[in-house]
C-alpha cells in the first residue's frame, strides 16, 4: 500500500450516543470522517482533516492511527467539546431520528492543510458543513478525483453552500430521501438527474438496506446490499460506504465507470460490515479476507446471466 495514493478526508469527528432496537452506546467514537476513513484505510493510505476537543479519548486516536492514518490534519481544542451527535433508530432503520447535534468545536473549525495534504489526489468531503468542504477543496492544488458527500441537517441549513461544493465535485453521494428533499423530486431517477445537472458527473444514491444506485453520464448500475441477519446499528453505513468506495478507487487510480462498479460493491461490503457492530467496533477486528469473502458473495447474489448469454 506505501505505493498507492493517499485519499484526503474531511469530515466529522464524533462522539455519538446512539439507541437501536437492540442495544444502545453512549459518547461512543463516531462521525462521518472516521467512520469512512477507517473503511478506507483498508484500500489505501488516508489524510484526516477534522477537530476534537480535549475530552475527545486518546484511545480513539490511537485507533486511528493503528489504521495507518495520518492525522497531521487533525486539529485539538483542548478547552472545546467534541463534536456530538444522538439519534435513535426504529425498526426501519434506513432512518436516522436525530435528537441532538452539537457542533462544539466544528462551529469555529478553519480546516488548515499541511503541506502535504494540498498535493492529494483523491479527495473526500465527507458529511460536515458545506462551507468547510469549500475551505477544504480550495487548499488542494490539483485532484484528480473529488467526491462529496452531506445529510439533511446541511441541506436545510446551508443549501447554498452545499450547491457550490455540487459545482465543483466529480461525484456526489446522497442517500434517496436526501436527493429527494434537495431536488425536489420524487422520482430518484430525476432527483439523481437533477443532481448531475448541478454539476457531478456521477452521482450515487444510497439507499440503505436495499443496494445502492449509480449514475454516470448515461450510464445507470444498481448493486443489492447484502442479506445480513446480523444487524445491530446502522450508523455510519453511508460513510463506510463512501470510504471503503474512494478508497478502492484511489486504490486502482483509475475511474472507468468499471471500476466505479466494483468500488460501489467494496463500498456495499464496507457498510455491511460496519451495521453488525455499534460505533466503529466491526471495523476493529475487520480483516482483507472478510472482505475479499463478502465481495465474492456480491458476486455470487447480484450475477444471473452473462450479458452476451444468448440461451433466453
Ligand atoms: P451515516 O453514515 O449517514 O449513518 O452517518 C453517521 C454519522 O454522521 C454519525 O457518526 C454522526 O456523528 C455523523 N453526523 C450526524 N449529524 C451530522 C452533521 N450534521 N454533520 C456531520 N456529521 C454528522
Amino acid at each position: 500500500m506505501e505505493n498507492h495514493l493517499p485519499v484526503l478526508i474531511v469530515g466529522s469527528m464524533a462522539l455519538d450516543s446512539v439507541r437501536t432496537p437492540v442495544g444502545a452506546v453512549q459518547d461512543a467514537l463516531g462521525g462521518a470522517a472516521d467512520y469512512s476513513g477507517v473503511a478506507a484505510s483498508f484500500f489505501s493510505p488516508v489524510q484526516l482533516v477534522g477537530v476534537v476537543g480535549g475530552d475527545f479519548p486518546q484511545a480513539h486516536l490511537d485507533f486511528l492511527a493503528s489504521r495507518g492514518i495520518d492525522l497531521a490534519g487533525v486539529q485539538t481544542v483542548a478547552e472545546g467539546k467534541t463534536f456530538r451527535w444522538a439519534g435513535y433508530y426504529d425498526f426501519d432503520l434506513n432512518i436516522a431520528h436525530t435528537l441532538d447535534t452539537q457542533l462544539n468545536v466544528f462551529a469555529d473549525f478553519q480546516p488548515s492543510l499541511p503541506e502535504a495534504y494540498k498535493k492529494a489526489k483523491y479527495v473526500f468531503l465527507a458529511n460536515i458543513d458545506p462551507e468547510l468542504q469549500l475551505q477544504v477543496l480550495n487548499q488542494v492544488e490539483s485532484p484528480l478525483l473529488t467526491v462529496c458527500d452531506t445529510m439533511n441537517f446541511w441541506i436545510e441549513g446551508k443549501r447554498e453552500a452545499l450547491v457550490e461544493v455540487l459545482k465543483r465535485v466529480d461525484i456526489a453521494f446522497m442517500n434517496d430521501a436526501e436527493a429527494r428533499q434537495l431536488t425536489g423530486q420524487l422520482s430518484v431517477i430525476k432527483a439523481a438527474k437533477a443532481l448531475q445537472a448541478m454539476g457531478p458527473k456521477t452521482v450515487i444514491i444510497k439507499k440503505g438496506e436495499h443496494g445502492a444506485l449509480l449514475f454516470s453520464g448515461s450510464t445507470h448500475f444498481a448493486a443489492p446490499s447484502y442479506p445480513l441477519e446480523e444487524i445491530a446499528d446502522p450508523t455510519g453505513a453511508g460513510d463506510s460506504f463512501a470510504g471503503g468506495f474512494i478508497g478502492y478507487v484511489a486504490s486502482r487510480n483509475d475511474q472507468s465507470v468499471a471500476t466505479l462498479k466494483k468500488a460501489v460493491v467494496y463500498g456495499s461490503v464496507m457498510a455491511s460490515y460496519n451495521v453488525e457492530d455499534f460505533s466503529l467496533n466491526r471495523l476493529r477486528t475487520l480483516t482483507g479476507d472478510d472482505i475479499a469473502n463478502r465481495y465474492r458473495a456480491f458476486k455470487e447474489i447480484a450475477y444471473f446471466e452473462a450479458l452476451d448469454d444468448a440461451s433466453v
